[in-house]
């Protein structure tokens, strides 16, 4: 989250000198009110005369917070088109780019993928759309050797959209957890392992079966699969 707007990251941008993440809008604006005294607003390292040249696009944390909130992306999306619509100004290649890129595609990579299309993200809302809460957290039950075990999430719990699938928790975990890949995390709804394809809301709905109580998916660690 950014630490300016308590917000999650909209076009997250990272400051290179102490690694410190913000919106870029918000930073922006820090800057602009501080004019030749740019400090990080966290830390308050000080930064060089033109601190533009001390910030680069975080992709990785920004696909984090647009597959974990997809409907803000999808906001977000729609508000850029409209705003420059208004204003008859033709949308910037880059402003589109990042549509075409998908959690699974290469950190910060991504150059090659501008489109000319409009967003594509627009789907008419339907029961997976339903925002579900859920806890995730590591598996410690007998099954589970302690190897196995893995860390705790600083936030355990998560609210996002139902039609989030088992495989993009396992690539935020990977990226919270600082793991090397997915293959070597599994995730269990009441010890029962759950394939990579199902969507939280299919989960809650066939394996968690209580309505009274958030669901709560665990995770742990398992020989790498392919
Ligand atoms: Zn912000
Ligand atoms: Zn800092």
């Amino acid at each position: 989250m950014c630490r300016l707007c308590d917000g999650y990251f909209r076009d997250a941008h990272t400051i290179v000198e102490c690694m410190h993440t913000f919106c870029k809008s918000c930073l922006l604006r820090e800057f602009h009110t501080r004019q030749n005294k740019a400090t990080c607003p966290h830390c308050k390292m000080a930064l060089a005369a033109n601190p533009l040249n001390s910030i680069i696009a975080d992709h990785t944390m920004q696909e984090v917070v647009d597959k974990i909130f997809p409907e803000m992306a999808e906001r977000d999306d729609a508000a850029k088109v409209a705003f420059y619509d208004e204003r008859g100004i033709a949308l910037q290649e880059q402003h589109r780019a990042r549509d075409a890129e998908g959690l699974g595609g290469a950190a910060g990579g991504g150059a090659g993928a501008q489109q000319a299309a409009p967003p594509k993200r627009k789907k008419k809302s339907t029961d997976e759309d339903e925002a579900i809460s859920f806890k995730l957290a590591p598996d410690t039950g007998d099954g589970t050797p302690p190897g196995m075990v893995l860390q705790t999430l600083d936030k355990p719990f998560l609210r996002t959209s139902g039609k989030l699938k088992v495989v993009h928790l396992k690539k935020y975990l990977m990226k919270k957890l600082a793991l090397p890949s997915i293959g070597g995390i599994e995730i269990l709804c009441k010890s029962e392992t759950l394939g990579p394809e199902l969507s939280l809301i299919f989960i809650s709905k066939s394996r968690w079966l209580d309505p009274e109580h958030d669901l709560e998916l665990n995770y742990r660690g398992c020989e790498e699969q392919t």
